[in-house]
Formats: structure tokens, sequence, C-alpha cells
């Protein structure tokens, strides 16, 4: 079974059964799911994770569900790439790259569908549903057909086409929205009260965030049981942000590995930036934000754990950049033509954050740095209509191609 001993409030610690709830009846503060780490020691080892499945169930004894009933279209277990050529245009000499564009529906949000559909399941619900920014969609809408339950998903009505398809192709009940990320929350929050159905982001979502864990256990596992010094995270509402450390400070705990000192840094577009904006005025307490960016995956505008991302940014020595649109295209050019990582929006704001942070001194050259690389570039192709090398067309003839050649590069054409 499970190692997941109870729900209990962030605020005043009241403890609730390991049911659909999520916030707290006293003082409103957010439930979490709460261990008994004494049963994960004498279960867990670094070689039990070894002899794991590749996949995020390796770590099932730190994950609040059944594994033996896990809902596994394979989440997880990507690979950690050292990026020395992205390290070396960055002035960084240990870069690494996680790359979470290869997940089942090529983002993050695999790891915490996987967690949140599997316990939605065990609870006794037949229908999934979320409130999304698209990527969410995807892969509650993925899930639900591998669990032969039905999917009903949220969406803003101006997502990116292919996060529209990468959502309609399973087959869920898909609801565009008249309004943004912030607006589809607020009507699912209505409709979890009013329907008996498992919001992944809503009434489950203590269960949902601890996906995101899964990300430090696999950093720290492919490091070689050890915790980098400095992550960089995107910041949407803030969730994985926080679970990354809490991984890491899990694995600690089990003995798996050190204590950790990682310094814990975020990323955001400028267009929707409440928790850099309020990091960078000093202020432990954001103002939400009218979104406007293309990295729409990380549109959120009153994002749910915004004040516990600044906690960490101050508690773990870190820093939240915010970047424009301009320099997100250019970011997601940059991991392309230096790592071949094809990555989304939220990838070009991860990487543009990286080299804004390493230029004002918050990131040392020699700190073992990870960049948290959470979707794939396929989905959102817009932003770069007009930003690439066009293609040479030409005549099937080797003159053609001289020709064609010629133009760019002009010492180097055969005689
Ligand atoms: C959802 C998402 C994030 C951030 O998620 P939060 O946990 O809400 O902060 C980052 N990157 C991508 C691609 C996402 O879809
Ligand atoms: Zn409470």
């Amino acid at each position: 079974m499970s190692n997941a001993k109870s729900l209990r409030c962030r605020e005043c610690h009241r403890e609730y059964p390991l049911a659909a709830l999520h916030v707290c009846e006293f003082c409103f503060g957010p439930l979490e799911v709460a261990y008994d780490y004494d049963a994960i020691r004498r279960s867990v080892s670094r070689t039990t994770v070894a002899n794991g499945p590749a996949s995020l169930w390796r770590y099932r004894d730190f994950l609040p569900c059944d594994p033996d009933a896990a809902v596994d279209i394979g989440a997880g277990f990507t690979p950690l790439i050292h990026a020395r050529n992205l390290g070396k245009a960055l002035g960084l000499r240990r870069l690494y790259i996680k790359n979470d564009t290869v997940n089942p529906t090529w983002s993050f949000k695999d790891r915490v569908v996987a967690v949140a559909s599997t316990r939605a399941r065990e609870l006794g619900f037949t229908r999934l549903a979320c409130a999304s920014t698209g990527n969410l969609a995807n892969s509650v809408s993925a899930h639900a057909a591998a669990a032969a339950m039905e999917a009903v998903v949220f969406i803003p009505h101006d997502l990116e086409a292919n996060k529209v398809l990468g959502s309609s192709v399973y087959g869920p009940t898909l609801v565009k929205v008249r309004g943004n990320y912030d607006a589809v929350n607020r009507l699912c929050a209505e409709l979890a009260g009013a329907y008996g159905w498992a919001f992944v982001n809503v009434n489950v979502r203590p269960y949902y965030s601890e996906g995101s864990k899964t990300l430090g256990f696999e950093v720290a596992e492919q490091l070689g049981w050890r915790a980098p010094d400095h992550c960089v995270v995107p910041i949407a509402s803030g969730s994985l942000f926080v679970k990354i450390r809490k991984g890491l400070d899990e694995l600690a705990q089990a003995g798996l590995i050190d204590e950790p000192k990682t310094r814990m840094s975020g990323a955001q577009a400028a267009g929707c930036s409440p928790v850099a904006t309020a990091w960078a005025e000093g202020s432990m307490n954001f103002r939400p934000q009218r979104p406007n960016t293309i990295a729409k995956s990380l549109a959120i505008g009153n994002p749910a754990d915004g004040y516990y991302s600044l906690v960490q940014l101050r508690d773990t020595d870190g820093a939240c950049a915010s970047v424009t649109d301009d320099e997100i295209v250019a970011g997601m050019k940059l991991l392309a033509e230096t790592e071949g990582v094809f990555a989304e929006t939220a990838g070009g704001v991860t990487v543009a954050s990286l080299r804004q942070l390493t230029a004002a001194g918050h990131i040392q050259p020699d700190e073992l740095t990870v960049a948290f690389i959470t979707g794939a570039g396929f989905k959102t192709v817009e932003p770069l209509e007009g930003a690439l090398r066009p293609a040479l067309e030409i005549d099937p003839t080797v003159e053609s191609f001289q020709d064609a050649y010629r133009t760019l590069q002009p010492t180097e054409a055969v005689a």
C-alpha cells in the first residue's frame, strides 16, 4: 500500500483523513500529504529504487497511492543531460538539463496526473477533471483514457492549436472557457463542489502536487545520489517549484542523500510575473496579475503556491527572474541549437532566466545547476513563426544546390 498517513494543514498542522480534501476547515490553509517517514526509511534504499521500474513509480515509497494499482502510461524517469554547450554559452561549467519534454504527453504534468489519477481511482471516482493552461488537460485526457475514466477538461479559449489537439485526440469532453486561466480555475472550484468529480488540481490537489517531488528524486539519483547546488524552475502556480525541493528534503529524511543545501531559483515570463515582481520588490505578498505572454502554460496570474514560492526563494537563497517574450523565443532557440532539445515557451522562460540569473551573479559558474525543461516545443510553434532560418528550396541538380548554398557560405562552396 502507501506510506501516506494523513492530510495535514500547512498552516495549523491539523490532520485530516486521506480523502478528496484540499483546504483546512479551520484556517483555510492548503492540505498536504503527511507520511510515516520511519516506514519509508525501513522500506526504501538506493537499491530498491534502482531495481524499480524506469518510471516515477520507482519512488513508490514516497507517493500517496497504491503503486500496484497505478494508472501508468510511463511518466517520469526522463533524461538528465550534462549541457556542456549551453553551459559554455552562459558561462556555467556544471549545468544540467532535466529534459521532461519526453514524457508520454510531452510535459512534466504527466507526473502529477499519474499520481492524482491513481489516487482518484482508488477513492472511487469515475470522472477525472481539471482546470488547465493546456498541458494538464493533455495529461488528464490521456491518463483518463488509460484508466477507463471519463475526462472533462477545462481550458482558456485562446490556447495554441497543438495544445488543444493534444487533448482532443484522447477523446475527453473538452471545454473552452471564454476567459483566462484564473477564470477557468475559479469556475472549476465551483464545479468541484457541485459535481462529484476528481478535479486533479482542485479537490485532489494534495495528491497531484506530490507527483512533482519525483523530479527532485530523479535528479538526485541521476547525479549519483546527491542534491544539486542550484535548481532553476519555471513557476506557474508554484507547486512544481516548491515540491522539487520537498523531494530533495524527503530523500535526506529517508537517508538516501545528505541534507540538501540546494538553492531554488524561479523563472517567470514578464507578462505574468506575480512571484518575480514581489521578489524584486522584497515583498512576501504578491499582487495578482492579468497575464499577457506567449508562455501560456505559465500564465497563472493568481498562483496558489505563490506565497510558498516566495518563502522558498528567501529560505534557500534563491532569486526569481522575469523575461520578455523576445527573450523566451531566443531561449527556445538557444536550447535547441546548443543541446538539441526542442522545448515549449516555458522552456524558453527557463533558459532565458538561467541566462539572466547567471549574468546578474545569482548563479556561480561552478555551482552544480539543474535547469528544468518542462514541456515540448511542438506544442507551442506559433511564436517561432518567422524566427527561424528558412529552408533552401532547390531543383534536384548539383548546380541548383551550389547556387543556393553559395548565397549562404560563399567561401565553402565547391568550384
Ligand atoms: C504547469 C507547468 C509548469 C509549472 O507548474 P506549477 O506547478 O503550476 O508551477 C511548468 N512548465 C510547464 C510546461 C507546465 O505545463
Ligand atoms: Zn489549518
